[in-house]
């Protein structure tokens, strides 16, 4: 018999989104087993739960075997390196935690009867040539380019996903996680929001890549992180877009930062990463219409409290 109060086990809980979820689990009264390695994780993300009797913490790689006593009823798969320096500096790791980290979940879920979710991407759309990007689309991947072992290990981790709902009847979810920002992004992941703030607070030169026409579009991480709530609690096993609309080009980016910042920073132009997305949007209409969610947060409130946390590191 399950116990009155859910578990769930939230592989990367001391990553940026990991901690966002698991403080949202233990807030909605769920007892939360945090696993972590701390490859690209940082303890300051969970150190705020030390001593909450409801959160427990491993320090583990999650490609190796997963053993835990008790009762669980949610694993959230959400461990990677998630940033293109990160997965540059660890492709193998984050070729692994993709995909023998994922068959350990999936497998942990699968021992335990758990509903399983993948914190899976945007980037499984690669260089898209269908804009805005739906859930239909099978993307554009470069497989032996520099983001080939983030993109192919996650679509390798949704292809697993989708096998152990078929073949084991294990009740999955898949997200496709679009450009989310907010407090606890590491200031030195090379993305371009912990980059573009760090420079304007600064007033060092703001490093726009190529000519900036690149767009991305932003998802402040509270909302994020109520809609993959929203999805495992779902019944919907196919995967499901979340994130902001909002588009805007890398130019434009940088002068709302330079803006919110009350920057002196002037902008400067770096070459574009190679496979570089040149733009990016979801189409969101499975999550409105499956999820009952849109994001709430508009950009210039989200920065605002992003610009607060950033202003305590730099
Ligand atoms: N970018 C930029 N300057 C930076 C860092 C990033 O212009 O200092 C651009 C990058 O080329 C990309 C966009 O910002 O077009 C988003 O990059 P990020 O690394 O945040 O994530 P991605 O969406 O590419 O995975």
């Amino acid at each position: 018999m399950k116990s009155k109060r859910p578990t769930s086990v939230i592989t990367g809980a001391a990553g940026f989104l990991g901690s966002h979820l698991t403080d949202l689990l233990l807030s909605r009264g769920h007892k939360v087993i945090g696993i972590d390695n701390f490859i690209t994780g940082s303890v300051d993300n969970i150190a705020h739960l030390a001593g909450n009797k409801d959160f427990r913490f491993i320090q583990q790689d999650v490609t190796e075997f997963l053993f835990l006593d008790g009762p669980v009823d949610y694993v959230w798969h959400f461990a990677s390196p998630a940033s293109p320096i990160d997965y540059l500096n660890f492709p193998i790791q984050t070729l692994k935690v993709g995909s023998l980290g994922t068959h350990k979940a999936l497998g942990l879920a699968k021992e335990k009867g758990a509903r399983f979710l993948i914190a899976s991407t945007s980037e499984i759309y690669g260089d898209p040539l269908m804009h805005p990007q739906r859930e239909e689309y099978w993307g554009n991947v470069n497989t032996i380019g520099p983001r080939g072992c983030y993109d192919e290990a996650k679509r390798f981790a949704e292809a697993m996903t989708m096998a152990y709902h078929r073949q084991h009847k294990v009740a999955t979810r898949i997200v496709r996680i679009f450009n989310t920002y907010g407090p606890r992004m590491r200031l030195n992941d090379g993305r371009v929001v912990p980059a573009f703030v760090s420079q304007a607070l600064k007033n060092k030169p703001i490093t726009v890549f190529g000519e900036g026409t690149q767009t991305r579009s932003f998802c402040y991480v509270s909302d994020l992180i109520e809609g993959i709530y929203r999805l495992m609690m779902s019944n919907h096993p196919l995967p499901v877009n979340i994130g902001n609309p909002t588009e805007l080009t890398m130019l434009q980016f940088a002068e709302e930062i330079i803006k919110a910042t009350k920057s002196r920073s002037k902008i400067i132009f770096k070459p574009l990463p190679q496979d570089d997305p040149k733009q990016r949007r979801p189409d969101i209409t499975r999550a409105k219409t499956v999820l009952k969610w849109t994001p709430q947060v508009p950009l210039a409130q989200g920065l605002t409290k992003t610009i607060a946390y950033f202003r305590t590191k730099v």
